[in-house]
C-alpha cells in the first residue's frame, strides 16, 4: 500500500483533529468555540482543543515577548513565544488536521488561510466548508503554525466578540468533524462557490496618507486606482489586485495584503 493510502485508512478509521485558539492572546473567540465543542459526542477519532497562548490570555495581552504566530518552528533556548513555538510544534505534529482559529479588527469575514499546498491541504479543504481561501506562503507571511502542520489552516471569520462569527465558526468545523464521520450532525450544503486567492505581495502604509474608503476586502483593485492619498499627494495601484485583511488599523507598517484570485491550488 503506497503512503498516501495508508494515510486516509487511518485517517478514516481513527481521525485526530487538533483545535487551537487564542494563538494571540487578545482573541477569544477560539477559546468561546473549544468550550462549545467540548460539549459534543464523537462517535470515532480523537479531537483535541488547545489554547495557544495562556499567559497572554491571562494577561489580557497578544503576546508576552513576540507575536506567537511569527516565531514557529521555535527554539527551546528562545524566550517565552519561541518556547512556547516548539512546544505547540510537538504537541501538534501527530494530529492530521489543524484548525488555528483567529479573530481580525478588519472588515473581512469567512476567510481560511492556508500557508502551503500539498495533498494534505487539498483533503483538509474537502472535508472543510470554506467560503474564501488564500494561500499566503511564508516568504510573504509569518512563520505561521500551520506551515509546520501536517495539514493545517487558520480562520479568519470575523470580529472577537461577533456571535455570528463564533456560530459560523462552530458550524464550519461541526461539518468538518461530520464529513470525517466523527459526529452525527446534519446540515445544509452551501449554495456558494468557494473564491480561492494566492497572497502576492503587502501594500506598505505612507506615514500621514490615508486609506480611499473605495479599498475594500475582496473587492478589484484595477492598477492606476487610488489607494491612500495626503492633501497633496496619493498613490495608486501599481497593478491590478484583490485587498486582503486590509483596514486603518489592521497592521502597523501596511495596509494590508494583495492577492490575485485563481482557479484553484
Ligand atoms: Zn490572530
Amino acid at each position: 500500500m503506497n503512503q498516501n493510502k495508508k494515510r486516509s485508512k487511518s485517517i478514516e478509521k481513527h481521525p485526530i483533529v487538533a483545535i487551537v485558539g487564542c494563538i494571540h492572546g487578545d482573541e477569544l473567540i477560539g477559546k468561546r468555540v473549544m468550550e462549545e465543542l467540548k460539549r459534543i459526542k464523537l462517535k470515532k477519532g480523537k479531537l483535541i482543543t488547545i489554547i495557544g497562548n495562556k499567559k497572554a490570555l491571562r494577561m489580557k495581552r497578544r503576546f508576552v515577548d513576540q507575536d506567537l504566530n511569527r516565531s514557529f518552528p521555535g527554539r527551546s533556548d528562545g524566550n517565552y513565544e519561541q518556547r512556547l513555538a516548539c512546544d505547540l510544534k510537538e504537541n501538534l505534529c501527530g494530529a492530521d488536521f489543524v484548525i488555528d482559529i483567529h479573530s481580525t479588527v478588519t472588515d473581512v469575514k469567512d476567510l481560511v488561510i492556508i500557508t502551503k499546498v500539498n495533498s494534505e491541504i487539498l483533503d483538509l479543504l474537502n472535508f472543510f466548508a470554506p467560503r474564501r481561501v488564500a494561500l499566503m506562503t511564508p516568504d510573504i507571511g509569518e512563520k505561521a503554525l500551520t506551515y509546520y502542520c501536517k495539514a493545517g489552516i487558520s480562520l479568519e471569520y470575523g470580529k472577537d466578540k461577533n456571535m455570528t462569527v463564533q456560530r459560523k465558526v462552530f458550524r464550519d468545523i461541526m461539518i468538518m468533524l461530520a464529513k470525517l464521520d466523527m459526529i452525527d450532525y446534519k446540515f445544509k450544503k452551501n449554495s456558494y462557490k468557494p473564491e480561492f486567492y494566492k497572497i502576492e505581495g503587502v501594500i506598505k502604509k505612507q506615514k500621514g496618507f490615508n486609506l480611499n474608503d473605495e479599498v475594500k476586502n475582496f473587492k478589484f483593485v484595477k492598477k492606476g486606482a487610488l489607494i491612500a492619498s495626503n492633501k497633496r499627494k496619493s498613490e495608486q495601484a501599481k497593478k491590478n489586485f484583490y485587498p486582503i485583511l486590509f483596514g486603518k488599523k489592521s497592521y502597523q507598517d501596511i495596509y494590508g495584503f494583495a492577492a490575485k484570485k485563481v482557479e484553484k491550488f
